[in-house]
């Protein structure tokens, strides 16, 4: 399916074309039809699955009608767990509504000062994005008018249930017409939510996206923290000396890295060789045939290269440069442990790292739990809960424990907490920017952020599509 398929309106198409998509994701596909058609959904999809344009599209599509309502309130409202999701939600509707004139978007979230929100909301409004703990405070106040609100979408539904937030959640739907269309995104359709959905939801359609997780299971993942280029290279030379090793895929961020690390394994006396975008296919499917009759034993590959690949014998995939966005992490590690065997992925993480680490683990919903080699220990320490707690892996034979955990990072663990980025939207942090940066460069949409503003914010923000790109 393409995108020309889905009767957007031609403004909102060009900005999909501007932004590099080329096809919908499944999540977008089976949601667009469906909300055009007017009606409610609640669909069971992860961040990294392209859900904020699943449901910003259709947001907009109804914005390039005009309302029949005489007001200022918004025509679309979008309740966040937490601020970083409502910026990047914000910065969305930016980007998909460039081309559109006059789409006004403005963020509400905690911990910003009262007089600019109420400046902010004193003006048009067309989509607003908001947590709801602060959202509700302006209700009370009688800052917000709802009379022309058509769309409700409650996103990342059940962390709004596990934050508590979901009794200010109904609160604010009864603060809206009747006749709006509401849609739920949700990590998991289970009962709770289900129970959410039939007070909020008329008939809705359910949208199922295959999670992530399952496909995991039988994976250990590890993190070894490494210093420099010199600590990788020799972990990297002491993984696979491990007998129990038998074959490995090695990922790089580079084809130029990948040659080169092919060329120093084979030097230190690997079997290895490697598998990039730039070789010609000659070269691609003897390297893939020797790899698939075992007579070669590490492939140092890059992210499309190794795509498909489905090699029974790969024990180990071993992140030499972690991926930048987190669905390659999931197809890269899905190298290994196919057709029901076991298998161990292994990532190299740096202190700059922090940030993709989080995203990986918040679109697994798995912890990855960081593992030390005697004799190879970092000298750099990460804080404590980054990355889960320190393990020592056994020099050479070690042992095929579970050691990761299966806490979902979703929840308030310590992972989460150590690097702020979780923050609910009450929390009150001091020392975040604040200021109404997002969406105001963006061509004719107008985003304003009420909220804190962090460089840091682990969403996608601004980079290249996970779904279209070529290497
Ligand atoms: P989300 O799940 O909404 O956080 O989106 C994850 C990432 O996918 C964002 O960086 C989007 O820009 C990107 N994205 C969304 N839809 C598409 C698409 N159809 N093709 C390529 N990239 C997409």
């Amino acid at each position: 399916m393409s995108f020309e398929n889905l009767n957007l309106h031609p403004l909102i198409l060009k900005a999909i074309i501007d932004s590099g998509y080329t096809s919908p994701t499944p999540v977008q596909e089976q949601a667009i039809p469906e909300l055009l058609a007017g009606h409610d959904i609640m669909a069971s999809a992860q961040t990294g699955t392209g859900k904020t344009a699943a449901f910003m599209l259709p947001a907009l599509h109804r914005l390039a009608t005009p309302s029949a309502v005489h007001s200022r309130g918004p025509r679309v409202l979008v309740l966040t767990p937490t601020r970083e999701l409502a910026l990047q939600v914000s910065e969305a509707a930016a980007k998909y509504g460039k081309h559109l004139s006059r789409v006004r978007v403005v963020s509400i979230l905690g911990g910003m000062p009262y007089p600019l929100q109420n400046k902010l909301l004193s003006q048009p409004v067309d989509i607003l994005v908001a947590t709801p703990g602060r959202l509700i405070d302006h209700i009370q106040r009688g800052r917000i008018d709802f009379s022309r609100l058509e769309m409700l979408v409650l996103d990342e539904a059940d962390r709004m249930l596990d934050m508590g937030f979901i009794d200010d959640v109904e609160r604010i739907a009864s603060a809206t017409p009747a006749t709006r269309q509401t849609l739920l995104f949700s990590a998991t359709l289970d009962s709770a939510i289900n129970n959410v959905a039939a007070r909020l939801l008329k008939s809705p359609k359910r949208i199922q996206i295959a999670t992530q997780q399952a496909k995991l299971d039988n994976i250990e993942q590890r993190l070894h923290y490494v210093d420099d280029i010199s600590h990788k290279n020799r972990l990297l030379d002491h993984l696979l000396r491990d007998m129990a090793l038998k074959q490995a895929i090695v990922f790089t961020a580079t084809k130029r890295d990948a040659d080169t690390l092919a060329d120093n394994l084979s030097a230190q006396g690997h079997e290895a060789a490697a598998l990039h975008g730039d070789m010609n296919q000659r070269d691609r499917t003897r390297t893939l045939t020797k790899l698939r009759g075992g007579g070669l034993r590490v492939l140092v590959a890059t992210d499309v290269a190794a795509r498909g690949i489905d090699v029974a014998g790969i024990t180990h995939v071993i992140n030499f440069d972690l991926p930048k966005f987190a669905e390659d992490y999931v197809h890269r590690i899905g190298r290994t442990g196919r057709a029901g065997a076991s298998g161990i992925a292994v990532s190299f993480a740096s202190g700059k790292d922090g940030i993709n680490l989080k995203k990986i683990e918040r679109f697994t919903g798995q912890r990855i739990t960081s593992h030390e080699v005697p004799g190879l220990e970092p000298r750099f320490k990460p804080r404590v809960g980054a990355g889960g707690a320190s393990r020592s892996t056994p020099s050479v034979a070690h042992k095929r424990s579970r050691t990761w955990s299966n806490d979902s990072p979703r929840h308030t663990s310590s992972a989460n907490s150590a690097n702020g980025n979780w923050d609910d939207s009450r929390s009150r942090s001091p020392g975040a920017g604040r200021g109404d940066t997002w969406g105001n460069t963006r061509g004719g949409a107008r985003g304003n952020s009420g909220g804190n503003t962090r460089s840091n914010s682990f969403g996608n923000s601004g980079a290249a599509s996970p779904y279209s790109r070529t290497k």
